[in-house]
């Protein structure tokens, strides 16, 4: 047997029986996997155990994440996946051997006859998928959880929308206001700092969801702007059953935006830059604020409904 054979045949044999095999990483993987539990009760013990060991083979030891083919490895077996390979300077992390280009041809064919649940079971998803679909449908579970919605600063919590609803309001103090119709006042002194955009988040409960209000400035090419736009604490396809309308004016003129909020799946950012909401250019802003134009004083009156 080809040294290169080893960690292949090892898979190969906890496929087909309960092997006492463990990889280094095999607690990092158990992290990743906490529904296993709960597919052991449904599908029986024995299966579960030798799955979850090949499984555990399929984490890569140095980046921990499941490998995906080109699964490669070295002269003496030690697997790695394609990313990782790219960084060590085809020099084997676990043994120091020179690298080469061998691949992994078992360990990629073991991991096509493996079937896993969502990454997402935990919080809800039903779905069992071949090794191969698993990743590209957990990029769009609709169990996955969401990012904080606030824009202000960087800010890593996520959850489901009642977790962030309540993060809002505790970690952010957001303003939350109940009704489909809002009249919001914006006043800043300083108008021009844009280049700190200022920013602001409000939240509306509204046929009971949720809506985030945002405001901000920003530089629309060599054009000082304010923009603000609805988003919607839910997914997209939830988010297109509303419109709403944004109106801000003074002096006798007005302007009006009806748009759909949209998913908060879509960061803060790619709505704005995709200038999806109602936007002001600065002068008109410090002309609807009347005064002496050194203080924005805008009021904008909203409505959301359902789309019938
Ligand atoms: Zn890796
Ligand atoms: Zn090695
Ligand atoms: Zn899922
Ligand atoms: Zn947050």
């Amino acid at each position: 047997m080809a040294p290169s054979g080893t960690i292949c045949k090892e898979v190969v044999k906890s496929n087909t029986a309960s092997s006492d095999y463990h990889s280094p990483s095999a607690d990092l993987e158990s992290r990743n996997s906490p529904s296993r539990k709960a597919a052991a009760a449904h599908t029986g013990h024995s299966r579960v155990s030798s799955h979850n060991e090949v499984q555990e083979l399929l984490e890569c030891p140095v980046c921990t994440n499941l490998m995906y083919p080109p699964i490669h490895q070295c002269p003496n077996g030690h697997t790695l996946c394609s990313s990782c390979k790219a960084r060590v300077h085809n020099s084997c992390p676990t043994c120091r051997n020179e690298l080469g280009n061998i691949r992994c041809l078992a360990l990629e064919k073991v991991a096509a006859s493996l079937e896993l649940p969502c990454r997402y079971q935990p919080l809800g998803c039903p779905d069992i998928f071949p090794y191969y679909g698993k990743l590209r449908h957990e990029q769009s579970c609709r169990f996955r959880p969401y990012n904080c919605p606030y824009a202000g600063a960087e800010c890593s919590a996520t959850g489901d929308i009642p977790s962030l609803v309540e993060h809002l309001k505790n970690n952010h103090k957001v303003d939350m206001h109940d009704g489909c119709t809002f009249n919001h006042r914006y006043v800043k002194d300083n108008v021009l700092e844009v280049e700190n955009a200022t920013w602001m988040l409000t939240v509306f409960n509204c046929f009971g969801r949720q809506f985030c209000l945002h405001f901000e400035a920003f530089q629309l090419g060599m054009a000082p702007v304010y923009i603000a736009f609805l988003r919607f604490m839910g997914d997209d396809n939830d988010a297109k059953k509303f419109n709403y309308s944004l109106e801000v004016g003074g002096n006798g003129r007005k302007l009006t935006w009806q748009g759909v909020p949209r998913s908060i799946r879509d960061s803060h950012k790619k709505v704005r830059d995709s200038l999806d909401g109602l936007i002001i250019p600065r002068n008109l802003a410090l002309f609807f604020s009347g005064g002496n134009r050194q203080e924005l004083k805008l009021k904008i009156a909203g409505r959301i409904w359902r789309e019938q």
